[in-house]
């Protein structure tokens, strides 16, 4: 029987959820976390076969949080990222080496990310998992949260952390406003099999349709995440494998020869939502419930362990977690990040998903130059790896 009274109750077991409650293990917190899916059962949205790109900062973190030694076996190192535009001249190459980094960051399968962080909570003996529930209510008073589950079970908390993805269910049961931006882009998803070995180079390719990146896994797969029109997805899932494959490779190009198998496929539409206000009284949003970008640049994760750690950092000596003064704290720490994600991601988009001639000539003069500028390239790398702001704890080596 789990008590019905906490300090923290996370909302949400994908990614992020699971990454913050395992962030606050050494805490005295009494902590909840509660999961609409069973951990056991393949339907978990967050744990599917995408090859999800680590940053050098994220590798980091989960090291000191003492669980890469679990997930490096699943994990295959980008040591170069090639970028490059289709139809036009100029390429972009960053190398590990010319960054003085092991790795510029790591892939690896969601599927085995969530094993790992599942079995890390399961072993957790100050945490109650309350799965399959989900949260069907909630009320806010001057001194706690209230949540009732879908069993009429209800649970109170000095804090709720909304961890509940991108349709967040807490959102929508506060009524609170959002920013959405439709992009009209539908990512199509698979493990590829190619004909030359990807030598541990992920690429990112801009088409007029959309941006097309191909991430480095173990035995020499790539994970594919391709950008179409929306309305594009239907025929070209409908396409048999050998047809399919032959369309990727018009939009990519020969770089690794000749595609030669695709996996299973899966396609998630493309838009940008943000969370006006992600603190309220006695509630905080992080990960996809607070911002939910569009995977071009491989940052919705890493962006979210960063919001995971800087409210760890906040939380694991507060004596009462939902404090509007901790609260304020972690929005000033991690605002102006998500502020910086957002942008560059949504110009990123924007700039890239457009034909236009003329922003395809400055397109492509723009990536020459980035490649013949080294201190550019470096500013590139270190963004993509996530580093380069103030850090909380767990990012600069200290456990919590
Ligand atoms: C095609 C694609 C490729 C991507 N590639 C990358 C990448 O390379 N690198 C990167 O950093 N990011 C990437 N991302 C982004 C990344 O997948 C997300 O940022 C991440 O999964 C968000 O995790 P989350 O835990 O915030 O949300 P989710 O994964 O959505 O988890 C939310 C959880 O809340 C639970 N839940 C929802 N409602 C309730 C309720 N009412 N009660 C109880 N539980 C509930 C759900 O069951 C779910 O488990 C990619 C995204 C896409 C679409």
């Amino acid at each position: 029987m789990t008590q019905t009274t906490y300090d923290i109750v996370i909302v949400g077991g994908g990614m992020v959820g699971a990454s913050l409650a395992y962030a606050l293990k050494n805490s005295s917190h009494r902590i909840a976390l509660v999961e609409a899916f069973n951990f056991k059962t393949t339907q978990q949205p967050s744990y599917d076969d995408r090859g999800i790109a680590l940053s050098y900062g994220s590798q980091r973190i989960f090291d000191t949080m003492g669980l890469w030694q679990q997930l490096s076996p699943h994990s295959t190192a980008i040591e170069h990222i090639h970028i490059s535009d289709r139809g036009h001249f100029g390429a972009t190459r960053l190398s590990a080496q010319q960054e003085k980094v092991p790795a510029l960051g790591q892939v690896i399968l969601a599927r085995a990310m969530g094993q790992v962080l599942n079995q890390a909570m399961a072993e957790s003996d100050t945490l109650d998992i309350i799965c399959p529930k989900k949260v069907v209510a909630i009320s806010q008073e001057s001194n706690q949260a209230t949540l009732t589950l879908d069993d009429k079970q209800q649970i109170s908390s000095k804090l709720i952390v909304a961890a509940d993805g991108a349709n967040s269910t807490i959102r929508r049961l506060l009524d609170l406003s959002v920013t959405e931006q439709h992009y009209q882009q539908t990512a199509i998803t698979a493990n590829i099999s190619t004909e030359r070995p990807h030598e541990h180079r992920a690429y990112e390719r801009f088409t007029e349709h959309g941006p097309i990146a191909l991430l480095p896994m173990p035995d020499n797969r790539c994970s594919l995440i391709w950008t179409v029109k929306t309305g594009d997805e239907g025929p070209i899932n409908a396409l048999d494998d050998a047809a399919f494959l032959a369309r990727l490779q018009t939009e990519f190009g020969y770089r690794l020869g000749q595609f030669t198998q695709v996996g299973k496929r899966s396609h998630f539409p493309l838009k940008l939502t943000q969370t006006e206000q992600t603190i309220q009284d006695r509630i905080v949003f992080i990960g996809n419930a607070a911002h939910n970008l569009h995977p071009i640049a491989g940052q919705g994760f890493n962006l979210g362990l960063r919001d995971v750690i800087a409210l760890a950092d906040v939380l694991i000596d507060a004596k009462d977690c939902g404090d509007p003064r901790h609260l304020h704290d972690y929005q000033q720490w991690q605002q102006q990040d998500q502020d910086n994600v957002i942008k560059a991601t949504d110009t990123l988009v924007r700039l890239f998903s457009n034909n236009n001639v003329v922003l395809g000539h400055g397109r492509s003069a723009g990536l020459i130059a980035l490649d013949l500028l080294p201190p550019a390239k470096h500013w590139l790398a270190s963004k993509s790896m996530g580093l380069g702001k103030k850090q909380p704890r767990l990012a600069r080596g200290m456990t919590l």
